[in-house]
């Protein structure tokens, strides 16, 4: 698989390499933002989890694997089956029917999250991290209708219930320290550092083996630039990721919940009605239940 010379003039372009060529490559306009991400290289990655755990254990969350984000899963490795088998560039033909891929919280350049939350409990700090401050959280859950990855997740079953997703390790990297998921990785499929040398790094690796990376960086440019930026050697499509627009999407956010505030309200209205109605019936099974329990001694 080859670039194109317009293809190339994309990845230097988003990638920061400084090759201006007027009219023939779109401006990256996140590529310029400063803060940290992660670099995610699926033609590396061989499923090992051991991301996964480090996360889990580092956080304080039980050691078991998982098969979607949760409250307590802020990463997982998802696995895609292929229709065509491509030798993978770790395993070889052992692993050319599947591709394993780390998902989490792309940590938005521009957080639709941040921007749809009205109290400003989620936010996008310069260092790279979107975080998020319970304290100011009112359970609205907006930013979970927001986000374009499916990512923050509600704690539905805690009596003070919070949101939940990737914090990219902020309190690691105040104190100099890597994401635990990123010092995990025993095959170098995470790389961690500054968002525009994750972008230059990715292009090179594209531009060193044509043949089998696919000639684009998902996150240099989606949803106006994500600190998690992915390398593959499948095309994103076939991994799942969502087809998503170039631009911030902030602006759409309220551009949309502006025009249906009366929805939005009647959402949430309708998520606190619904939550109160499955915590009532699981008491009430949970009463039947011990009644049964007790007659039947
Ligand atoms: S991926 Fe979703 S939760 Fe994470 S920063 Fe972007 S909009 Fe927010
Ligand atoms: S950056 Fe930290 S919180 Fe996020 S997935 Fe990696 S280990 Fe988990
Ligand atoms: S630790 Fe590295 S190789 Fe193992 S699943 Fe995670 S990203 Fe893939």
């Amino acid at each position: 698989m080859g670039l194109t010379r317009r293809e190339f003039l994309q990845l230097a372009a988003a990638s920061g390499l400084g090759v201006t060529v007027l009219g023939a490559a779109r401006p990256a306009r996140a590529a310029s933002k400063a803060g940290v991400g992660i670099l995610i290289d699926v033609a590396r990655c061989v499923g090992c989890r051991s991301c996964e755990m480090a996360c889990k254990k580092y956080h304080g969350f039980p050691e078991e694997e998982s098969a979607d984000l949760g409250p307590q899963a802020w990463t997982y490795i998802r696995t895609v089956r292929l229709n065509r088998a491509t030798p993978h560039l770790q395993l070889g033909e052992a692993g050319a029917l599947q591709r394993t891929v780390k998902i989490q919280c792309r940590h938005c350049v521009e957080p639709a999250c941040a921007s749809a939350c009205p109290v400003a409990a989620l936010r996008k700090t310069p260092e790279g991290p979107v975080t998020y401050d319970p304290g100011r959280c009112l359970g609205c859950r907006y930013c979970m209708v927001a986000c374009p990855f499916q990512v923050p997740r509600f704690e539905w079953h805690d009596r003070m219930p919070e949101i939940r997703k990737c914090n990219l390790c902020a309190e690691r990297l105040v104190e100099g320290t890597p994401p635990a998921c990123v010092e995990a990785c025993p095959m170098e499929a995470l790389q961690f550092g500054p968002r525009e040398q994750l972008l230059a790094e990715a292009a090179r690796r594209i531009s060193n083996d044509r043949s089998r990376y696919v000639p684009a960086i998902y996150g240099a440019e989606e949803v106006g630039g994500t600190a998690i930026l992915y390398l593959s050697d499948i095309p994103f499509e076939e991994l799942g990721f969502p087809v998503v627009v170039r631009e911030p999407l902030p602006s759409y956010t309220w551009r949309a919940l502006g025009k249906i505030p009366g929805v939005v309200v009647g959402l949430g209205a309708t998520l606190t009605v619904l939550e109160a109605v499955i915590r009532r019936r699981m008491e009430l099974n949970g009463s039947a239940r011990r009644k049964e329990e007790r007659e039947q001694r």
